[in-house]
């Protein structure tokens, strides 16, 4: 048997499926339809509830974030986030090139321009040197703030925790501080992980998750914005909610805002999953084990969580030999009815951006040709008898 029918059939076995397997199906399995129909029950389904307070509460609690505003989905969340850090039209925002579009897509939307420095290879996110030899070698510090030498500001640095695998965080915010730049984490995929024991999205003071269909724990569609302190988190709170001034009657809204507000219908649907949380991550974690002892001595290298880190292993990746054995996995697994999928097209090389200031990237680029993530959904537990 071939090291890609033997994938195919431990896939099979350890889902005990002979049916399509997707890369990552979500379920629900504790209270979310109670939560669910509750809402409706009480017709508070909208803009106004009790479950959007609720879920808040308890994303902060088990990130560790001061306090956690909600949003309508994820872009949104990073959007608030990186408006909320002074991210404005005309800035340089510097980010991965190895990275969802959306982390992209927002820092243009905001009239900024993304600037791409290179990931590591260990971590799959920003190199922490990288960015440090980009800055020393294009940027100068004026005033305390710092500009690229073309004088567009840089205001902020945005590593992505890819698949849910924290990047050096600590060295980033360190590079961040001593060059006077904000930090914002786009930590979508990694809710769950932890660097150093923290857990990501709570080393800068803005940070955005998404729970979108396919992330580890989903509203439908939802994302959150991790603050650091409760002042920042009011204000946040305000800018997402059409920036209203409470009265009984009066509509006042006293500066430019957006209406990026969560539903309590989803945020139900949250509340619901979120109590499960724990359980999928150690299943992850199990099935991630499972993987990488199956893959032992073949040539498919599995990613593994990087030294320091307790990766949610949200999505499972490997590295192939080059771009013609990605070919090959990606068109026999798929055949066979096992989703497997590349990662995304680098950011660079997309129209809409390929005029962006770049670093060297080359560590990027390899991935690029190489990686493959394989299916990833939490197991479904045994029907109780
Ligand atoms: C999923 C994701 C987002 C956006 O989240 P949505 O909820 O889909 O808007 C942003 N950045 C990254 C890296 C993501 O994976």
């Amino acid at each position: 048997m071939t090291a890609t029918n033997r994938l195919i059939s431990f896939v099979r076995d350890y889902y005990q499926s002979n049916a399509f397997i997707p890369l990552h199906a979500p379920h629900f399995n504790g209270n979310e339809k109670h939560y669910v129909v509750d809402t409706l029950e009480s017709t508070f389904v909208s803009s106004v509830g009790a479950y959007v307070d609720k879920f808040e509460q308890q994303v902060a609690e088990f990130t560790g974030a001061a306090s956690a505003v909600a949003t309508v989905n994820g872009t949104a969340a990073l959007h608030t986030a990186l408006y909320m850090a002074g991210v404005r039209e005309g800035d340089f925002v510097i980010t991965q090139p190895l990275t969802f579009v959306a982390t992209c897509n927002v820092i243009a939307q905001l009239g900024a321009q993304p600037v791409f420095v290179d990931v590591e290879r260990s971590t799959l996110g920003m190199s922490a040197n990288k960015l440090e030899s980009f800055l020393n070698e294009q940027c100068e510090q004026r005033d305390g703030q710092c500009y690229h030498h073309s004088g567009a500001r840089i205001a902020a640095v945005v590593p992505m925790h890819t698949f849910g695998h924290p990047v050096r965080i600590d060295e980033i915010a360190q590079v961040c501080a001593r060059f006077g730049i904000t930090l914002v984490e786009d930590a979508a995929e990694s809710l769950g992980s932890f660097y150093k024991n923290k857990h990501t999205g709570t080393f800068s003071d803005f940070a955005a998750l998404s729970f979108n269909g396919n992330k580890i724990i989903t509203t439908g569609g939802g994302g959150m914005v991790l603050c650091a302190s409760e002042e920042l988190a009011q204000k946040t709170k305000h800018i997402t909610t059409t920036a209203k001034v409470p009265h009984p009657y009066e509509f006042y809204h006293d500066e430019l805002a957006f209406n990026f507000r969560m539903p309590n219908l989803n945020a139900a649907l949250g509340c619901g999953q979120i109590e499960q949380l724990i359980e999928y991550l150690a299943q992850k974690r199990g099935l991630a084990q499972a993987y990488q002892s199956e893959l032992e001595n073949t040539d498919l290298e599995f990613v593994s969580e990087p030294m320091d880190a307790q990766s949610n292993y949200w999505l499972n990746a490997v590295i192939c030999r080059d771009k013609k054995h990605r070919d090959e996995l990606l068109t026999q697994t798929n055949q066979a009815g096992v989703m497997t999928r590349p990662v995304w097209q680098l950011m660079h090389t997309l129209p809409m951006f390929q005029n962006a200031i770049c670093g060297p990237l080359d560590v990027s680029i390899w991935l690029a040709e190489r990686i493959v993530n394989l299916p990833s959904s939490v197991p479904v537990p045994k029907e109780a008898p």
